[in-house]
């Protein structure tokens, strides 16, 4: 059974202890702006920090910090860089979404008005499969010259992963879920996934279920993406289709993503970018790290203080117009981040 919104299993006197994973590139400064408005502002909970040497060729740092989440049941993270060539030492990002049994990637993109963007109100929630597909881990060279690679799909990962999609529509009162798959030559794989698809559209008789080729799906995104409402999709498609409505919206620098299985939460940037070229510049835009720590908040019942932390974030790109390099602003991360805090502090009294 999944948890309820809410639960953590450490909580004292009504504050939540999180992990917390900085990565790499921007990812430590971007978490330095987590606490520092979680800290100015005081939001109600402490980060345990816990750092993963991307030059590391072993385990350990992983396996401190999977029991690290597996005590606060709830985690933010940066972007984890994984240099070793070793083939014992897959991607430590892989590898906490498959230890954690995360099965849920999910993104809800929504439009701000004044950031320079490809299209304008998009509303879009990316449901994709987040621990297997394309992403099993199982590649080989079978001779010389001649590579071999898994994807797996399966009947009980494809319909929990559809289920958590029409349950959401169904929680926030969208209308429409699209499955997005390449069944027309996968037909085997993809198969299973649109078949299950629409075998649990059938339990949602109040929500339209309709299916789009992966191909189809990325034209008719970049010409008219207010077509979707909910989308549901294995692991490799969910990674290029949710890039490709970051970019509609305004890029690498705004949208979170939430990772979720059974017992625990992972809470990220969207695109899941290292931005190392723009590290130690205060250049990078703090946004989508501040959106993954609103949705954290709201995964642990603090609505208040998450509504308080969006709306400052929405007054500070669209009505301050205060923007970083990305969205062709001159603030450097700094303002925005302070900026927010004002905010924040004016919303509850707090000056
Ligand atoms: P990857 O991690 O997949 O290698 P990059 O780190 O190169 O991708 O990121 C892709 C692009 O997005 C880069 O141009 C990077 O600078 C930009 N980017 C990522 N995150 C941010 C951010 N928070 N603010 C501004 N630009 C960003
Ligand atoms: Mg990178």
């Amino acid at each position: 059974t999944p948890r309820p919104v809410g639960f953590s299993r450490s909580r004292y006197g009504g504050r939540n202890a999180v992990t917390m994973i900085p990565g790499a590139g921007i990812g430590p400064e971007l978490m330095g702006f987590v606490r520092k408005v979680f800290f100015e502002t005081g939001m109600p909970v402490d980060f345990e920090t816990v750092q993963i040497d991307s030059k590391s060729d072993n385990n350990d740092d992983l396996e401190y910090a999977i029991t690290s989440i597996r005590r606060n049941g709830v985690c933010i993270k940066g972007n984890i860089e994984t240099e070793s060539q070793s083939q014992a030492i897959i991607s430590r990002n892989v590898a906490i979404r498959n230890e954690l049994d995360l099965f849920v990637n999910a993104m809800h993109v929504q439009s701000y008005n004044k950031v320079p963007s490809r299209h304008k109100n998009v509303n879009v929630v990316v449901v994709r499969q987040n621990t297997e597909g394309e992403y099993a881990m199982l590649e080989h060279e079978s001779v010389n010259g001649v590579v071999e690679s898994l994807k797996v799909i399966t009947r009980d990962n494809s319909a929990r992963l559809a289920r958590y999609a029409f349950e959401l529509a169904k929680k926030n009162g969208r209308s429409k879920v699209t499955a997005i798959h390449k069944a027309n030559i996968m037909k085997l794989s993809d198969g299973l996934f649109l078949e299950t698809c629409i075998n649990m559209s059938k339990n949602y008789p109040d929500i339209a279920f309709d299916h789009m080729i992966i191909d189809n799906c990325c034209m008719q995104l970049v010409s008219n993406p207010h077509q979707f409402d909910v989308m549901v999709m294995p692991n490799l498609y969910g990674s290029i289709v949710s890039n490709v409505i970051c970019g509609l919206v305004g890029g690498a620098g705004i949208i979170s993503g939430k990772n979720y299985g059974d017992h625990y939460a992972v809470f990220e940037p969207g695109t899941r970018n290292t931005g190392s070229s723009i590290a130690g510049t205060n250049t990078a835009n703090p946004v989508a790290m501040l959106n993954a720590s609103a949705d954290m908040l709201e995964h642990l019942g603090h609505q208040e203080h998450c509504n308080n932390l969006r709306t400052a974030i929405s007054k500070t790109l669209d009505e301050d117009i205060l923007h970083t390099a990305d969205l062709n602003g001159t603030a450097k991360s700094s303002d925005v981040v302070q900026n927010i805090i004002k905010h924040i502090k004016t919303i509850t009294g707090n000056i």
